[in-house]
Formats: structure tokens, sequence, C-alpha cells
């Protein structure tokens, strides 16, 4: 699909962000340009099968309820602590330095759901992976998690084991 490559292309590369030695993949420029907005949103969801999304702040927010909003469902956005009135459940996983949480919101999902989870980048896991875990935790089924960027090299995959992961390009 060539708009899909036009699209993937307007990411952005920028050295030593937020550390020196990091490359980090921004992909701003794509979710600005209306074209490959669309291409992209339609690429992360189709032929899946869910009732709702679940975004990972705060990328995944932007692009999950632009997937939401093509696919007809609503939108979850799983978010970093202290920012929810109400919780519904949180976890906590390691990061490669430090530790992180990702929170629920109270009244958004219901048991037997089936979520399509979305965020921007796949690194090493730890965040899709938790995602994973906390909706699984809440009675409903990850059916599918969607990615526009999967950092092939630190073998993210490996802590998402037993969902489909759908990555648009990997580098
Ligand atoms: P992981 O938990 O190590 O897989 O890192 C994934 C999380 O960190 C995602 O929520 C991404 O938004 C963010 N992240 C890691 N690396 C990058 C990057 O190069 N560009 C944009 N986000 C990144």
């Amino acid at each position: 699909d060539a708009e899909l490559v036009r699209s993937v292309d307007l990411i952005r590369e920028v050295p030593d962000f937020p550390e020196p030695g990091v490359l980090f993949r921004d992909i701003g420029p794509m979710l600005s340009d209306s074209t490959a907005l669309r291409a992209i949103t339609a690429a992360l969801g189709r032929d899946l099968e869910f009732d709702v999304v679940a975004g990972v702040e705060a990328r995944g927010f932007l692009l999950g309820a632009a997937v939401a909003q093509h696919f007809g469902t609503g939108v979850i956005g799983l978010r970093k602590p202290g920012k929810l009135p109400a919780v519904a459940d949180s976890i906590s996983y390691e990061l490669e330095y430090g530790h992180a949480t990702l929170e629920l919101p109270a009244d958004t999902l219901a048991a037997g759901q089936r979520v399509l989870v979305v965020d921007d980048v796949l690194a090493t896991g730890g965040t899709l992976g938790a995602a994973c875990h906390l909706i699984a935790q809440a009675g409903a089924e990850v059916t599918a998690a969607a990615v526009v960027m999967e950092l092939t090299g630190l073998r993210g995959r490996d802590n998402v084991s037993g969902t489909e992961i759908r990555t648009l390009l990997k580098a």
C-alpha cells in the first residue's frame, strides 16, 4: 500500500532523546498529515475483531481515538498514575530504569468485552504487556495489540506473549 509506505516515512528520527544514545521515533509529523492519519488508522484496526479500543497515554490516546472512530467503537484511555478521578484497577511494571504504572478508569471496560490495545511504539514491551494484563485482570479479552512501529532489536514481543501484535513498521 503506497499510502501506508508514505505515511510511515513521515515518522521523524530524533537522536539523543530523551537521553544521550537513544534514537527517538516521533510520530507527530505522521499524525498531523490528514491522509497519513486516515491510512494509519485504517491499517491498525483492519480485519481485527474488537468492541472497544484501549489507548496508552499519551500518543496512544490520539491513535486510539482515531481507530475507535474509524471502526465505530468507543475508546478507553489507560493512564499514568494520579490523573484519574476514579480508578478501576492499576498495574506497575519495570522499565529499563525504574518502574511505571498504568491505571484503568472506572466504569469504562465491561467483563467479556473484546479490546484492541493501541500505542505508537513497541520498544521493550513493558508498557504493552502491562496494558494487556490490566485488561485481562478486568475480565475483558485483548484480541490484539496494534502499534505503528516495533523496535525489533529490543524483543518487546517476548513481553506480550499470547497476544496478536500488529505493527505497521519494523526497525
Ligand atoms: P516499552 O514499554 O519499552 O515497550 O516502551 C513503549 C512505550 O514507550 C510506549 O508507550 C511508547 O510511547 C514509548 N516509547 C518508547 N520508545 C519510543 C520512541 O522511540 N518513540 C516514541 N515513543 C517511544
